[in-house]
């Protein structure tokens, strides 16, 4: 069967791509009411967490930017912990609308240590939040979010991190981690379309929120609030993406956390050892390797666009390939959402095939 080995948007069960066939209602009416806040107590649940959740109309990247927008003020200086493009991406974002950034970069392929991390929090007191990438999507790479977060609040300060790709694949409890802005992405393992982005928010944030400079209107968290107790969202909500979120969900709450973080680290090793008994070398750490997306380096004499097309053409399986400096050295496989270790096992006889007509020799 194709495969989308992607790390999202991700292959969907049918019984969530038929109720995206299901007629509109009104985003002001009960039945809306009745689905806004059944969806928001299961990612809540997903989230593990008692802290305000909106549920807001845009990809990841649109509530990476909320979270700026709501909690800075232009010339704040913010510690941007990074080890790939996404934790790039983070700072550009804060960067854009005026914020100071303070970088913590970790090499590719690696975990933030949470060590250096201290340090930079020493050298640098007047630092208000701190960005973090829980999963690092470019180099699949989980950080340590439990150390690290360890580390941020013993300063005291704001976490604010994106964990579009961990979180419901990964266990990321948001109360216990103390993350006061939790950021996920409705594509990735939720197991529905894009379109949706979510954010937890803590009362830290919104002490935080109540002090904030940079321009909002859209992505205004009090907006969202004061909709929210109303059971509705101030602006109009991508109703079929909700209505396709929220049979991902009774699946996910069905399968429970645990099982489905359980499931994710068998596909996660699934691929690990399927990739080196190829005889390929992973590009994370492998005490940090992914549960949701595996990166490997391309073996000598293959091109990523050879592979990617004899994968997609000679066996319907569309794999990705590397982003900013690694591109053209690497190629990804995503494994979050609806998979299981039978999807792999088929992926890696592909990848075996592929890469035996491209003349890769094991
Ligand atoms: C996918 C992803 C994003 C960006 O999400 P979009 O929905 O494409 O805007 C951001 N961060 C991480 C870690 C991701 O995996």
């Amino acid at each position: 069967m194709a495969q989308l080995r992607i790390p999202g948007p991700t292959p969907l069960p049918p019984e969530v791509l038929q109720s995206q066939t299901k007629q509109m209602i009104n985003h002001r009416g009960s039945e809306y009411h009745a689905m806004m806040t059944d969806v928001t107590n299961k990612i809540k649940y997903v989230y593990q967490t008692k802290n305000d959740l909106f549920i807001l109309t845009g990809s990841g990247t649109g509530g990476m930017e909320a979270a700026i927008v709501n909690m800075l003020s232009p010339g704040d200086q913010v510690l941007s912990v990074s080890i790939g493009i996404f934790g790039d991406r983070f700072a550009s974002i804060a960067q854009a609308f005026g914020a100071k950034i303070i970088p913590c970069k970790f090499e590719m392929g690696k975990a933030a240590d949470p060590d250096v991390v201290r340090k930079a929090l020493v050298d640098n007191p007047e630092v208000k939040a701190v960005l973090i990438t829980h999963n690092e999507t470019s180099t699949g790479v989980t950080n340590d979010l439990a150390a690290l977060s360890k580390v941020v609040k013993s300063f005291g300060k704001l976490l604010i991190v994106d964990c579009i790709s961990s979180m419901s694949s990964i266990n990321c409890p948001v109360d216990e981690w103390q993350i006061d802005v939790a950021i996920s992405g409705s594509q990735k393992g939720w197991m529905a379309p894009p379109g949706l982005t979510f954010v937890s928010v803590s009362q830290k944030a919104w002490d935080a929120y109540s002090k904030a400079k940079m321009p909002r209107f859209y992505w205004d968290f009090g907006q969202a609030k004061k909709y929210l107790a109303k059971e509705e969202t101030p602006w109009t909500p991508a109703v079929s993406v909700i209505y396709a979120l929220q049979v991902g969900l009774n699946m996910l709450v069905k399968e429970g956390l645990e099982n489905i973080f359980a499931r994710h680290e068998r596909v996660g090793k699934a691929t690990r050892e399927g990739a080196k008994a190829l005889g390929l070398k992973l590009v994370a750490d492998e005490k940090y390797a992914s549960n949701t997306v595996t990166s490997i380096w391309l073996p000598a004499g293959i091109e990523y666009k050879a592979l990617s097309k004899t994968m997609r053409e000679d066996y319907q399986i569309t794999i990705t390939g590397g982003q900013g400096a690694l591109d053209g050295k690497i190629f990804r496989i995503g494994h979050l959402g609806w998979v299981d270790v039978k999807d792999i096992d088929e992926c890696m006889v592909a990848l075996k095939g592929a890469l035996t007509k491209l003349g890769y020799k094991n």
